[in-house]
């Protein structure tokens, strides 16, 4: 058999493949992006399949920026029934499902997309991902706590909003081009704030917050590296103490060597790990209309971020 060059291709074959197995019902899910061979999505949602007892399938495509147009096409065309979105299409997909959840419409970001009948609806699971980690990582609730999140681009976006929604005193933005912080502060509204680019400024917000987020890349391994060195860090631990909670959205190495310093300073921390699998949880969710074995998603993936699995690739 020809090996698909397009992505309509691939998901034709991949739900040929499913039906073979599964008969003419057979349902398939999906997670498009680039790069994403190493994805750990479908694995998560084998795991939840299985425990859930649903013979779905699910398999990752390579589609890179300007073909997402082509792949929604393809998935109401052949049928898929949900797809994960990874970089670098998230902002992309957004311009282009049918419909939007509130989240995803305030965000203009999607990271999840549920095909109703041949309607596209897009949401945006990252954030409500994130703080479901901090529950099940720290026991900490966003609730009246002072936040700082560092970062600007879309995943400190659905962070900020999240954090805001679920009831933070404060969510503070700082990022390495200050311009792009005020927009995603005004996700919070009235508790949202930009830090200043004064290091007593920057200072200040750090001894004082109750959280603090890396929402940068800072300290991925794999492709799409991005340096580690303490040079590169915007916080340096020495500002982090005993009482704070630390939260790295990168995931692979785990921990970071930024988590890993915060955790010497006696902070509480919480790796990216716990985000992937709770944002696909809620996608699972979405999708089958069950709730979703969190247990059994975190089992098939623990042990695999941080070896050959890149960072991000969702
Ligand atoms: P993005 O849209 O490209 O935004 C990157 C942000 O990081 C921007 O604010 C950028 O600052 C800043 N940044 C990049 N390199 C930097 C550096 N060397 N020094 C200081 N700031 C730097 O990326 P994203 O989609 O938000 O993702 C951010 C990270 O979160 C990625 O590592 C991604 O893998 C991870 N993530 C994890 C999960 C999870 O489930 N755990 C989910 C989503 C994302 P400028 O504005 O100045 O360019």
């Amino acid at each position: 058999m020809p090996v698909p060059t397009t992505v309509a291709e691939a998901m034709a074959e991949a739900m040929a493949a499913t039906r073979a197995v599964g008969g003419p019902g057979a349902t398939l899910v999906g997670v498009i992006g680039s790069p994403i061979a190493h994805s750990l999505s479908p694995r998560l949602h084998h795991a939840a399949f299985a425990a859930l007892g649903l013979k779905w399938r699910s398999v990752a495509f390579a589609v890179v920026a300007g073909e997402a147009g082509a792949a929604l096409r393809a998935m109401r065309e052949v049928g898929v029934t949900g797809l994960s979105v990874t970089m670098p299409l998230k902002g992309e997909v957004a311009a282009l499902v049918d419909e939007h959840t509130e989240v995803a419409g305030r965000l203009g970001v999607v990271n999840c997309v549920v095909n109703r009948e041949g309607r596209l609806i897009g949401t945006n699971t990252d954030g409500e991902g994130f703080v479901a980690s901090l529950i099940r990582g720290a026991r900490f609730s966003v609730v009246g706590r002072r936040c700082l999140v560092i970062g600007a681009g879309g995943a400190a976006r659905a962070v900020v909003l999240a954090l805001a929604d679920a009831g933070a005193a404060e969510v503070a933005v700082l990022n390495r081009t200050p311009s792009r912080a005020a927009d995603v502060a005004a996700l919070a509204g009235p508790v949202g704030r930009v830090v200043g680019e004064e290091e007593t400024a920057r200072d200040a917000v750090v001894a004082q917050a109750e959280l603090v987020v890396n929402a940068t890349p800072i300290g991925m391994a794999g492709a799409g590296e991005v340096a580690a060195g303490p040079e590169s860090w915007p916080v340096p631990p020495e500002l982090l103490h005993v009482g704070q909670v630390v939260a790295d959205l990168v995931y692979a190495p785990r921990p970071t060597p930024w988590l890993a310093a915060a955790r010497s300073a006696g902070a509480a921390t919480v790796d990216g790990l716990g985000m992937l699998v709770h944002q696909a949880a809620a996608q699972l969710a979405l999708w089958t209309g069950r709730e979703a074995p969190v247990e059994a998603m975190w089992q098939a993936v623990t042990g695999a971020a941080g070896s050959d699995h890149e960072s991000g690739a969702g």
